[in-house]
């Protein structure tokens, strides 16, 4: 399928950001728009962290440092399909020890009871959110994917990975809470823009986010998202749900 580099220079508080990106030109599912919102992603993450710093708070993430691997990330439906191929993309042994850990992972969720509250509709993006976080968190489940204390799967790690810096001591990622754990302000969430656009409705609270330890077995139970639109009009319409989060943010403050 043709695909095409295009620029997209987005306005943020005076300052402009510009992302270059390949976007496929036919239709696609989101599946195969991830690249280019992930590199938007990017894009956004490194502008908020240079403010960050020149306002004097560096970031305190660093190679090596696993502590927030351990949280129950929340990640786009197109996100935990894509992880499922990559997954079964994996040579033997290594696909049979990551599925092992994924495995692993939903057992001892389970044990604690948290299982239910895990694959209900809305996943951490309800109101119960918190309280299941930090209770999964207590868990310290490693994420599948990490391996020496480092993401393997780098490249192409989901964007909540992306999108989580904080510039608190790193100490304090060891029991994250909204008063130890100070976060870098992010202009817009692109992995909620994505999951909002998947659901298509009007109402972001309706919006369902996956777990990403759920990301194997959800992706076999729903197995496709909405149909396949053309690239650029899905990354249109992604980026016009940043607007609308901006909004939201402005009424907020
Ligand atoms: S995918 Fe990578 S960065 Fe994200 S939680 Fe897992 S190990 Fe960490």
């Amino acid at each position: 399928m043709e695909t095409r580099r295009l620029t997209v220079e987005l306005g943020l508080s005076g300052s402009v950001v510009r992302v270059e990106m390949d976007v496929p030109m036919g239709d696609v599912p989101m599946e195969r728009l991830l690249p280019a919102l992930q590199t938007t992603a990017d894009a956004l993450v490194s502008f908020s962290a240079r403010n960050s710093v020149a306002e004097g708070k560096p970031i305190s993430c660093a190679a090596g440092c696993g502590a927030c691997c351990r949280q129950l990330v929340p990640i786009a439906p197109a996100e935990a399909r894509q992880l499922a191929v990559l997954v079964e993309g994996l040579a033997e042994p290594r696909r049979s020890v990551v599925r092992e850990r994924f495995a692993e992972a939903l057992r001892r969720a389970g044990e604690a009871g948290l299982l239910p509250a895990l694959k209900a509709r809305g996943g951490p993006a309800d109101g119960a959110a918190e309280e299941i976080s930090l209770a999964y968190f207590q868990l310290g489940i490693p994420c599948p994917f990490l391996e020496a204390e480092s993401c393997s799967i780098y490249e192409d790690r989901p964007i909540a990975c992306r999108e989580y810096l904080v510039t608190s001591p790193p100490a304090n990622c060891a029991a994250p809470t909204r008063e130890s754990t100070e976060m870098v302000h992010l202009p817009t969430r692109v992995c909620a823009a994505v999951a909002w656009e998947e659901e298509g409705g009007e109402d972001f609270s309706k919006t369902t986010l996956v777990p990403l330890v759920l990301s194997l077995l959800w992706a076999a139970k729903n197995p496709r998202g909405r149909d396949p639109r053309p690239g650029p009009e899905l990354l249109r319409s992604v980026y016009a749900r940043f607007a609308h989060d901006r909004t939201r943010e402005r009424k907020r403050g």
